[in-house]
């Protein structure tokens, strides 16, 4: 069988870049990792099959709010976007794949007006019931999702790895911004010290994740629908505010946690280091 060809550029004839064994949710996973020769996106040719429901939420550990550096994680990604929209009861702010709506609850406590789309509603009762979240949800195919609706900001956190065809929901990203309103995108890098230093036994290589990216092939991947990237970076919080959650859970007797965490800050604030990326475009 032919494999499909580059989801970013269309270019035939990825060649192979390696092949690791997973096991998840009580089954053996073969993942083929290819890369495009043209534009060098990492991509899974033939996806897995996995069922994205309530169980997936727990055994992936998404649900995280009362973890004080989850905490700090969402309120800077909040403190990023803010700097650039600042809230207000007419901003429109899409989370789009919710998780268990940690960061939307915390967007709507600072008065961003809330919207979510998942695939998977268990997330939709999950926020309902952790954060008393009231938001507009829709699980629709993309096609009936929001139809009408303009956004001020869209932020796609973790998502975009898990899709197989990513311009799809980039376009309806594009489509679904207001001009001049921002798209926030954080996924794994590909190309990161940490990934190339743990080759197949990079953590981030899992069954649910088929599209691997890089600062170069996410900014590629924008522009191919019409977005114009900002900035990039691997981490949004700073020194000081990594200091306050360490303490936090050191207070809980998590030593690990809080100095591993330092850890990831202290490298976080050099390029390409970290495993992960965020970028800021606009349309
Ligand atoms: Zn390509």
């Amino acid at each position: 069988m032919e494999a499909r060809p580059c989801p970013l550029c269309q270019t035939p004839d990825p060649r192979p870049y390696f092949t690791v064994r997973r096991h998840y949710g009580g089954h053996s996973w073969v993942l083929a990792l290819a890369r495009c020769p043209s534009c060098g996106f990492v991509f899974v040719p033939e996806p897995p099959a996995i069922a994205y429901d309530e169980h997936y939420l727990h055994e992936e550990g998404i649900i995280t709010g009362q973890d004080p550096l989850e905490q700090v994680r969402v309120e800077e990604r909040l403190n990023a976007i803010a700097r650039r929209v600042p809230p207000g009861p007419q901003v429109r702010l899409l989370d789009f794949g919710i998780g268990d709506g940690h960061f939307l609850a915390q967007a709507a406590a600072r008065g961003y007006l809330p919207y979510g789309y998942d695939i998977n509603p268990a997330g939709f009762a999950l926020a309902r019931e952790l954060y008393g979240l009231t938001a507009e949800f829709s699980s629709a195919p993309l096609a009936e999702a929001f139809p009408a609706t303009l956004f001020d900001i869209i932020h796609l956190n973790e998502v975009i790895e898990h899709l197989a065809e990513p311009l799809v929901v980039l376009r309806w990203c594009a489509d679904h911004l207001r001009p001049g309103g921002l798209l926030v995108v954080q996924t794994g890098n590909i190309r990161s010290l940490a990934a190339r230093i743990m080759g197949r036994r990079w953590i981030y290589i899992r069954p649910a994740h088929v599209s691997y990216f890089s600062h170069r092939t996410l900014a590629f991947a924008l522009q191919q629908v019409g977005l114009r990237p900002l900035s990039q970076r691997s981490i949004d919080w700073s020194v000081a505010q990594a200091l306050r959650a360490t303490r936090a859970v050191i207070r809980q007797g998590r030593w690990r946690d809080g100095l591993h965490f330092l850890a990831v800050t202290l490298t976080g604030k050099i390029p390409n280091v970290r495993r992960g990326v965020v970028i800021d475009a606009v349309r």
